[in-house]
């Protein structure tokens, strides 16, 4: 993530946080709503045109309940010229059927009406309804709106204003810009997330692939951009699909916070708690998805208070892994604080404590984008971060591969491992037998630790001129071994091993020589290198009593004389 694609993703967020900025400058007249609830069997709505005694302006509108509803909406009067028309705007929510009226100073009246199967027609990317005012030569100064078969979850009528129609186009394409910028951001981190997935195999990295899909969807249906794809959609079956999507992504986000950081840090009780909810939250948007409206306002209240109590698990969560000190625990802090705070805000609405806004439907897209970015910032980080263990882990093991293969004084190969990796080779070899002579007088006269000394400089001379493809071997004492394929033999002939220990520098300027014995043959069996090593033994024997400080061949002849 560093270097020109770091930059990239940090232009797109900033773009992304731009637009967010951007998006509510709209000017737009907000306007204020006053309520009341229809008689089922009262159908005549515009009778409550003229009449005002009975609206409550000051109760919050979740009082009421579900059922039908008239909200009348009376400001200073206004022009809907015909160049630039009024549009009526209000959040959707779940209803059956609505109809708006329009009321203009003359007294007359034009009215609208959709169910929520017809909603397509006027919901715009924020999934808000617009309506444009027909334009009149008389101002208007009400809007009426009778709903029937109103949830009434989270109010009636929210965020009504009116506002020009260059104005709403001009908000419009911003926020189509924001949130086909996010859906832009997840799918792109999407595929380079699943990408790395599908390499590296880490549970939280699935996790985390899965949180990124259902908010990419999420995105689509919340915000009403999936209406205007498939205008055949029932506006309510499109709030169904987004409690559907909501918890997938925010129960894969605990699980990726858990995996994360490692299960084994977190208490059981937690991780327990978690469990239980998520099957809860997932039951329950099932339940609501299927069976809403009915046990609407049950399902409703578990999915909110189910989802707080979740939000508020991430603290003792965040806690745990920071008392266990966490890797990028800061880091992650930073990407999960903006998400927590736009979440509480519509926690804090639910509850009533927070007035309904714009950014509390569209915040969120702005925080998510940050955590989606941040989290994979946070993947790669702790991606490096298992690679350098992994890289570690095999370095271990690899040198103690090595000191139990090797010979602790020399570094040659020992024995064993020499004579296992000899028998592994199919073409013919030439097996050169190196023992030093007279050594038992050095160690007489210049001591063990020279003794020592000598071997150590006898092995090196030995690794520095063999062949590449060779092996060398101390087989034990002061008897070493050099195995040659035969394609080499000329890069390291005998006499070549004679004269580089003779060259030498010893302790002392001690003259060191070396007898030597070679023979050829075949290693790729047992018989075969012990064959091969009795042929090269007895070529050495002859050596050593011809002289020493010399090099001979073996022949079957010397092998049958040796026998
Ligand atoms: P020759 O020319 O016939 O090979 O005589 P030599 O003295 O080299 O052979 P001999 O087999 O009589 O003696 C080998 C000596 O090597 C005896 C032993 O103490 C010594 N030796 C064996 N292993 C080590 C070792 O690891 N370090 C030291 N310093 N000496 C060793
Ligand atoms: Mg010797
Ligand atoms: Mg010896």
């Amino acid at each position: 993530m560093q270097g020109p694609i770091g930059r990239f993703w940090l232009i797109w967020l900033t773009a992304l946080f731009a637009l967010g900025l951007a998006v509510p400058a709209a000017a737009a007249v907000p306007l204020k709503a006053c309520l009341t609830k229809l008689d089922p069997a009262a159908s005549n709505a515009e009778s409550l045109v003229r009449e005002t005694a009975s609206y409550d302006c000051t109760s919050k509108q979740t009082n009421f309940g579900s059922g039908d509803f008239a909200v009348q909406l009376r400001f200073a009067p206004l022009t809907s010229s015909p160049d630039d028309p009024l549009v009526f705007s209000h959040s959707s929510v779940w209803q059956g059927w609505q109809r708006v009226i329009f009321h203009y100073v003359d007294g007359t009246t034009t009215a609208v009406e959709f169910s929520s199967a017809e909603a397509a027609k006027f919901i715009v990317i924020g999934s808000t309804f617009q309506i444009e005012v027909p334009p009149r030569a008389a101002l208007l100064d009400a809007i009426h709106v009778e709903t029937r078969g109103s949830a009434n979850w989270r109010g009636v009528l929210l965020g009504p204003q009116l506002l020009k129609r260059s104005e709403a186009a001009k908000h419009n394409s911003l926020l189509i810009a924001l949130y086909a910028g996010f859906a832009g951001l997840s799918l792109a981190l999407l595929a380079y997330n699943l990408a790395l997935w599908r390499a590296l195999r880490h549970r939280f990295q699935l996790y985390y692939c899965i949180m990124l899909a259902a908010l990419a969807v999420y995105t689509f249906t919340s915000s009403g951009a999936a209406m205007l794809a498939m205008p055949w959609m029932d506006n309510n079956d499109r709030l169904r699909i987004n409690y559907l999507l909501l918890i997938p992504a925010g129960v894969a986000a605990l699980r990726f916070m858990i995996d994360y950081f490692g299960r084994d840090i977190f208490s059981n009780g937690l991780r327990r708690a978690i469990d239980w909810l998520s099957v809860l939250m997932i039951a329950d948007s099932v339940a609501f998805a299927i069976f809403a409206p009915w046990f609407g306002s049950w399902l409703d209240g578990i999915y909110f208070w189910a989802g707080t109590v979740m939000l508020g698990l991430v603290f003792p969560l965040l806690y745990q892994a920071w008392r266990a000190r966490a890797q990028h625990f800061w880091f992650f802090v930073l990407a999960w604080t903006a998400p927590i705070i736009a979440s509480l805000f519509r926690a804090g609405h639910a509850m009533g404590l927070v007035e309904y806004n714009f950014w509390l439907d569209n915040g969120n897209l702005i925080a998510l984008s940050i955590e989606s970015l941040l989290s994979t910032v946070l993947i790669v980080a702790r991606l490096r971060g298992l690679s350098v263990e992994r890289d570690q882990a095999r370095a271990g093991e690899r040198s103690a591969l090595r000191l139990a293969n090797s010979d602790p004084l020399t570094g040659l190969l020992n024995r064993r491992s020499f004579i296992a990796l000899a028998v592994a080779r199919v073409q013919p070899h030439r097996l050169l037998l190196i023992d030093l002579d007279h050594f038992k007088a050095i160690n007489d006269k210049l001591g063990h630790d020279t003794g020592d000394d000598v071997l150590r400089r006898v092995a090196k001379t030995i690794q520095m001129i063999r062949p590449s493809d060779s092996l060398a071997v101390r087989l034990g004492g002061e008897e070493f071994a050099l195995l040659i394929p035969m394609s080499r033999i000329s890069e390291c002939p005998p006499e070549m091993v004679l004269e580089a220990v003779r060259r030498c520098e010893m302790p002392l300027d001690w003259r060191v020589t070396v007898s030597l014995g070679h023979a050829e043959g075949r290693v790729d069996s047992d018989e075969a290198w012990r064959r091969l090593y009795r042929l090269a033994d007895s070529a050495l024997y002859r050596a050593k009593s011809d002289g020493r400080d010399r090099a001979c061949r073996a022949t079957d002849f010397t092998e049958i004389a040796a026998a």
